[in-house]
């Protein structure tokens, strides 16, 4: 497989956008103005392959892109669930987002997810102001057989990085 495509899906304000920006800059951007939804490709190296990525970042508002013809979680090979350590209500929308992703891929919540899928906690510089343990998120990932990786757009790339790649790995492995 030479493309591989993901999808970031997650509450509005999880810090979608900023992980990707992250991943793509290795730069933070505190306020990124985004109100549509954005296909982003990239040239990417791994183990001597060449891979066409592309990255799809929903809009705050809806789901539905502009850019794709089917729902994310039909279209992508592999998705990246984000939540905001520091909001609870972001994580219990991750535990929806990832049971949206079994129905839609496995036919039943109750399935095991059919795709790779990382579990990502984001504002780990925000830990003070934790409302999510990092069991939790482990259990979550651990319940739905993903992967699972607190970062910190905001602070580091190289967790960002690994992410990315461990997921596109595994989509390539899959
Ligand atoms: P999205 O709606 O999920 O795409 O979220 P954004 O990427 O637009 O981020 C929402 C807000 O959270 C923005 O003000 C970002 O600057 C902020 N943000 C994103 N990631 C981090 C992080 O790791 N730490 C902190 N402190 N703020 C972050």
């Amino acid at each position: 497989m030479n493309d591989i495509k993901l999808a970031l899906l997650g509450s509005e304000g999880a810090g979608k956008s900023a992980i990707l920006v992250r991943f793509l800059t290795k730069r933070f951007i505190g306020e990124y103005a985004s109100n549509a939804s954005s296909l982003y490709h990239k040239r990417f190296s791994i183990d001597g392959r060449q891979l066409n990525l592309e990255v799809f970042d929903p809009c705050s508002e809806t789901v539905q892109s502009r850019c794709i013809t089917e729902e994310p979680v039909e279209w992508a090979d592999g998705f990246i669930v984000v939540y905001d350590i520091s909001n609870r209500l972001s994580f219990l929308n991750a535990q929806s987002t990832l049971c949206q992703i079994k129905e839609a891929r496995a036919g039943n919540c109750k399935c095991e997810v059919e795709v790779p899928v990382c579990l990502v906690g984001n504002k780990q510089d925000l830990c003070h102001a934790r409302q999510v343990s990092e069991e939790e998120g482990r259990s979550l990932a651990q319940e739905n057989k993903c992967f699972f990786q607190e970062v910190s757009a905001a602070e580091d790339h190289q967790e960002i990085s690994n992410l990315f790649t461990k997921l596109i790995r595994s989509v390539m492995e899959y």
